[in-house]
């Protein structure tokens, strides 16, 4: 799960491109591996805005516990919300994925990882 692949075979990638590349940081149509069609059905990944909204109001709160640990002010709001706002805007990328994947993985339950298409066999199972 944290390599991002595919969450039937767990050998394809889900993602083309680099975390921080960019401008082809998307998700594959289908599993290079099983074909696995990642967007079960049209609109599927609004759901994952939810996860996104959840994983930034936890990576907020941390960010919050840790400018306090940091810096010990406990006076000025700016500087939690330059904090909030530069950490989460740096871990957008993070999110963005992160938030597919833990869809994917976690709540969807008609995909389940399935052992027999997790071999090095390189013939695309179509
Ligand atoms: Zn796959």
């Amino acid at each position: 799960m944290l390599h991002t692949k595919c969450p039937r075979c767990r050998r394809g990638a889900m993602f083309s491109g680099g975390l921080y590349n960019f401008g082809s940081n998307k998700i594959y149509d289908h599993c290079p591996h099983c074909n696995l069609h990642f967007e079960i059905e049209p609109g599927y990944f609004y759901a994952a805005m939810y996860v996104s909204y959840a994983l930034n109001v936890f990576e907020g709160f941390i960010l919050v516990a840790a400018t306090y640990a940091i810096t010990h002010n406990a006076d000025s709001p700016w500087l939690y919300t330059a904090a909030i706002l530069i950490g989460l805007l740096l871990l957008s990328p993070i999110n963005f994925r992160y938030s597919r994947v833990l869809l994917l993985y976690w709540l969807s339950p008609k995909i389940n990882y399935q052992p027999h298409l997790d071999i090095d066999d390189t013939t695309p199972y179509l």
